[in-house]
């Protein structure tokens, strides 16, 4: 029997990557999970990878050590604080403070470096255009450029044995879209980490946008976030 292809899967623990991951799975692709500790604020999200990798029986997860601290200039990875209560109107307008420096940028030349290693051709990326227009990282028009210098950029490329595609199953998906195929493929929701600012033991904020959107799109699905419900509902 042909071995699945292989592909690299970028985890970050939250709702999008691990959807992106379900989808993965489901075209048949033998999955390299990568995930990064790159100096996020807390070590929630990480906890929540590993567990998510675990369940679904990646052939490997990696987490990265990159320290993004020591540029700052993100509310993510900076002493600045994230937004809270913002309303969508509020949301699409302009750039967030977190915004993390060409984040997708090194998150994808790290998956590269490991695709051309691992003989793989396929990257997944649960990016989202819709609900975070504010990101330029999360743009159809980068990811496609993206590609087309990937194709130029290794070894394997110019050696004519590995051409690169980037899914981003999501990007043209709303929140509630996104969970309604995520809970068609049996994802379960619960160990996922959306929050920007979670309290260390990892229970989300609800204020800040990532939990609003999440906590939009659970409603618009007709139910609680299992995540937070019972005990967090609010
Ligand atoms: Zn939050």
């Amino acid at each position: 029997m042909a071995e699945n292809p292989r592909a690299v899967v970028l985890l970050s623990g939250g709702l999008d990557s691990t959807t992106t991951l379900a989808i993965a799975q489901q075209q048949r692709f033998a999955v390299y999970a990568l995930t990064f500790r790159y100096g996020q604020r807390h070590d929630a999200e990480i906890t929540a990878a590993r567990r998510i990798a675990e369940r679904y029986g990646v052939r490997q997860h990696l987490i990265a050590e990159i320290d993004l601290r020591q540029f700052g200039g993100s509310a993510l990875t900076a002493d600045i604080a994230v937004p809270k209560g913002r309303d969508t109107d509020e949301m699409a307008r302009g750039i967030p403070v977190t915004y993390v420096p060409a984040r997708n940028t090194i998150f994808l030349s790290f998956a590269l470096a490991w695709a051309e290693v691992l003989g793989a051709d396929d990257i997944f990326l649960g990016v989202n255009a819709l609900d975070y227009s504010g990101y330029p990282d999360c743009r159809p028009e980068y990811i496609a450029a993206y590609q087309a210098m990937a194709n130029l950029a290794t070894k394997a490329g110019v050696e004519g044995r590995q051409r690169l595609t980037i899914h981003t199953p999501l990007i043209a998906m709303s929140k509630a879209e996104i969970i309604r195929r995520g809970l068609d493929l049996g994802v379960d929701y619960a160990p996922t980490v959306t929050c920007y600012d979670p309290s260390p033991d990892g229970a989300p904020c609800g204020q800040c946008d990532a939990c609003q959107l999440r906590r939009k799109g659970f409603a618009e699905n007709g139910m609680a976030d299992p995540a937070t419900a019972p005990a967090m509902q609010q």
